[in-house]
């Protein structure tokens, strides 16, 4: 099973990816995660991200594509996956499916978890503090980023007929319970 999980900032996408991984019992591959992990190591990658990560700019798609395709490579994604916060531009998407077509694989579900711009600005203002780019310009600037350079991923994935949208209000078992039901409805070959 390979599962995209989308969201704007806030949404809870990082939560929700976490737990649906643990129930399918794949990986949860986050390039956020990887990315700030080379920022702290201070490796040439690193360093490069961290200049557009610390203003809420996306790091280039060749930079991203590079990380996120040499780690789905390793073995323990040979049965599928769970991305978070990959791809994000229409390139990267183009790159995973061209990826996963040569080894005879597709994206099955495309989550995309959707809150009110008011809850989003909430959620992230109580988590403030715990994230380099948690600051009021920075979020603002990840905001547009999202509606600029992400949402046409809609229309992308629409066209293959794989994007649930999803209520993300709520609690988070009430959201998990919704994301399920997506995941469920996946039809079986
Ligand atoms: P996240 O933890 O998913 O919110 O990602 C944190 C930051 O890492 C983003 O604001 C971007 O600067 C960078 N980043 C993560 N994933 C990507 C991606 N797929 N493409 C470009 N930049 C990314």
């Amino acid at each position: 099973m390979h599962i995209v999980f989308m969201g704007p900032p806030g949404s809870g996408k990082g939560t929700q990816a976490v737990r649906l991984a643990k129930h399918l019992q794949v990986p949860h591959l986050s390039t956020g995660d990887m990315l700030r992990a080379a920022k702290q190591q201070e490796s040439p990658l690193g360093v490069e991200a961290a200049s557009y990560m610390d203003h809420g700019n996306l790091a280039p798609d060749d930079l991203v594509v590079e990380v996120l395709i040499s780690r789905i490579q390793q073995p323990d994604c040979a049965g599928g996956m769970l991305l978070d916060g990959f791809p994000r531009t229409i390139k990267q998407a183009m790159a995973l499916d061209e990826h996963l077509a040569q080894i005879g694989k597709h994206v099955d579900l495309v989550v995309e978890l959707e809150v009110p711009e008011s809850v989003l600005i909430e959620r992230i203002m109580s988590r403030q503090g715990n994230r380099a780019d948690d600051n009021r310009a920075t979020i603002h600037n990840r905001f547009e980023v999202y509606q600029r350079q992400t949402t046409p991923l809609r229309g992308y994935y629409v066209n293959q007929r794989r994007l649930a949208k999803i209520d993300g209000t709520g609690s988070m078992d009430e959201v998990f319970a919704r994301v399920r039901g997506a995941v469920d409805a996946i039809p079986q070959k």
